[in-house]
């Protein structure tokens, strides 16, 4: 459990003496936070707690705003670094930071700033990005700069979303990088004037059919015989369908040609006996996730 806590000082040393795993401390919006410095990091470092120095563009430090005007990188990062200062004097150094900005451009460069200034852990968010589809491509794109350049160590991927879909995004972002092993994968094409098939409900119908299974396996659904047995051979299991039927593929070879009917029940019970097979291997189980290839 990690408390977040703004305006009040007295609940970051609540937090503290609660026995939170972390403390993220709002500098631009507790009372007379430089003053609280000492007792903070006394306090934390008594209870081995972490702080985050959690600077954000929507509550910056009213001297910060005045000398830049409004939330650059700059005053972002000149901000945090003020505090993890302050921190140090008073030889306090277990901080994590955050510069969180709603907008994907200006927070990149603040972290890109950050991590060339400061060896401190990084936690990256896009604040209030906005509902779930917006917010998942702010995110994406955001954190995708950067921790493909292997700058930030935790993420928050804040959405107008239940929580959960929140957690979902940040796993697929994650899982996208190959920072976190991929689970079930369903690669399936966008389609085309070749289909020959209804992808986008054949993808929907295997996807909903294995989803739960947890193992890493790449499923393709593809809508044509042109260019869908080269994806299908690749995957661990996977299907081309046309002319009213689907080839099936199991690692990289046809096993059975069957009607279209009969597509989405063979790829369930192909997947089964791989994942099977899979578990008694010992294989690591992920989680699932949907990738669109074409
Ligand atoms: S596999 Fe490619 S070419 Fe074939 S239907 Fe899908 S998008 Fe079109």
């Amino acid at each position: 459990m990690i408390a977040d806590i703004h305006f009040q000082p007295k609940y970051v040393f609540a937090a503290i003496e609660a026995g939170c795993a972390a403390v993220r401390v709002n500098p631009g919006n507790i009372k007379q936070f430089d003053d609280k410095v000492k007792e903070i990091a006394r306090a934390a470092k008594d209870h081995g707690t972490p702080i985050r120095i959690g600077v954000n563009a929507g509550s910056l430090d009213r001297r910060l705003l005045q000398k830049y005007g409004k939330a650059t990188p700059e005053a972002l990062v000149e901000s945090a670094l003020w505090e993890a200062s302050l921190f140090e004097e008073h030889d306090f150094r277990d901080i994590k930071i955050s510069v969180k900005h709603n907008d994907p451009v200006v927070m990149i460069e603040a972290y890109r700033q950050l991590a060339a200034q400061s060896d401190y852990p990084l936690h990256l968010g896009v604040t209030e990005a906005g509902p779930a589809f917006q917010g998942t491509i702010k995110s994406a794109v955001a954190f995708g700069a950067l921790l493909s350049q292997g700058i930030g160590d935790t993420i928050r991927v804040s959405l107008s979303a239940p929580p959960a879909e929140e957690v979902k995004v940040g796993l697929q972002i994650l899982e996208s990088l190959n920072l976190k092993q991929r689970g079930l994968e369903i690669v399936s094409c966008p389609s085309c004037g070749r289909a020959q098939v209804d992808v986008y409900k054949l993808a929907e119908e295997v996807t909903a059919g294995l989803t739960g299974m947890e193992v890493p396996l790449r499923v393709a659904v593809m809508g044509c015989v042109v260019n869908g047995p080269g994806e299908a051979r690749e995957a661990d299991l996977g299907v081309a369908s046309g002319n009213g039927k689907g080839q099936i593929f199991v690692k990289g070879e046809v096993i059975k040609t069957v009607p279209e009917s009969k597509i989405v029940e063979t790829l369930i019970e192909e997947a089964m006996k791989l994942a099977e097979q899979m578990e008694a291997d010992g294989v690591e189980s992920g989680e699932p996730s949907v990738a669109v290839a074409g």
